[in-house]
């Protein structure tokens, strides 16, 4: 297409108005073809509270591109800091600048798998934070190696190396120079069998336990993070076959259980990464959150949230929401 300058005369002014019709036309296409599902709301920042603990969803949504929904990431909040960065997927980039965050206050970041829809845009906040001139170094944890899929080092190492890198000019994040801070890259094992690990214990404040999960080939991990006896807990990417998560869990009654919404339970759904909302629920009647919320949402999962809803009320009885991205949860928020 040539590209022109200078002004825009009348007719063509009008022409571009009345192009205006086709997004709508467009939107219309995308409803039908999502079943009749709306997009989510445009986010507004919802500040989350200067005291206490939060978590805040940044992106609400999965790996296909939709309205309003960032790939997932989270953040939680301690007495008005960040820190805990977990995931970052593709669009999360833009909504941890509009919850306020930045890398300075951060303890570590957390990596569920490595999806792009859950760490795509990490090289984006990465980049980002280059500039803040933090120098304490920052811890970056998530799954081992397999197959097709770099462990959480190597997967830094590819983004980043000097030598190699794709982003090579951001390689001061691997040696701590540059005015970058060293990230510390921690694979956590996710072999079948391994049992849960305390990657993260911020004395006196909270932790972070990591379950092996499974999601198919992918090493996977969901987290739980403990503050005072209270505790949020994300299920990450996970199919019913996540025997450790669910036994170390079971019983353990999290304030808030996220658990992932990828799939409705109609057939053709990719069953083997994810759990069913039947199998959701069956997770909650076992974990007993005060408060259990949908996340990881898509249009192709939300087309039948009553659905969802009614197999998820079989086994557990308490009161499910669906977030969206920028929602903060504090601690001592939940209804039941
Ligand atoms: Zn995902």
């Amino acid at each position: 297409m040539r590209i022109t300058t200078g002004l825009i005369g009348t007719a063509s002014l009008a022409l571009m108005l009345a192009a205006c019709d086709v997004p709508e036309q467009r939107r219309e296409d995308a409803l039908a073809a999502a079943g009749g599902v709306e997009p989510a709301p445009s986010p507004t920042p919802e500040p989350c509270p200067a005291t206490g603990a939060a978590l805040q969803v940044l992106g609400s949504g999965g790996p296909i591109a939709e309205a309003a929904r960032a790939g997932t990431s989270y953040l939680l909040w301690i007495d008005g800091e960040p820190r805990l960065l977990i995931d970052a997927g593709a669009g999360s980039f833009l909504r941890f600048a509009e919850a306020g965050a930045s890398i300075a206050s951060l303890d570590a970041i957390l990596l569920t798998h490595l999806h792009a829809d859950h760490a795509g845009d990490l090289a984006g906040v990465l980049n980002s934070g280059g500039f803040e001139g933090r120098t304490q170094p920052l811890a970056v944890i998530g799954p081992d190696a397999a197959p097709r899929f770099p462990g959480t080092g190597e997967f830094l190492e590819r983004l980043l190396s000097k030598e190699s890198g794709a982003f090579a000019y951001n390689g001061g994040y691997l040696d701590g120079t540059e005015n970058k801070p060293l990230l510390e890259a921690q694979d956590i094992t996710t072999a079948e069998g391994t049992a849960e690990a305390t990657v993260l214990d911020v004395s006196g404040e909270y932790s972070v336990t990591a379950y092996p999960v499974h999601h198919g080939p992918v090493p996977a991990l969901g987290y739980a993070v403990e503050i005072g006896g209270a505790s949020f807990v994300i299920t990450g990417d996970q199919s019913a076959l996540s025997q450790t998560f669910l036994e170390g869990l079971r019983g353990s009654q999290p304030t808030i259980l996220f658990a992932h919404h990828v799939i409705n339970g109609e057939q053709g759904q990719p069953r083997g990464l994810h759990r069913t909302p039947a199998e959701i629920g069956q997770l909650a009647g076992a974990l007993n959150p005060s408060r259990l919320l949908l996340t990881h949402n898509m249009e192709r999962s939300l087309s039948r949230i009553e659905d969802s809803r009614a197999a998820i009320a079989t086994s557990y009885e308490g009161a499910v929401d669906v977030t969206q991205d920028l929602e903060c949860f504090a601690l001592g928020d939940e209804a039941r």
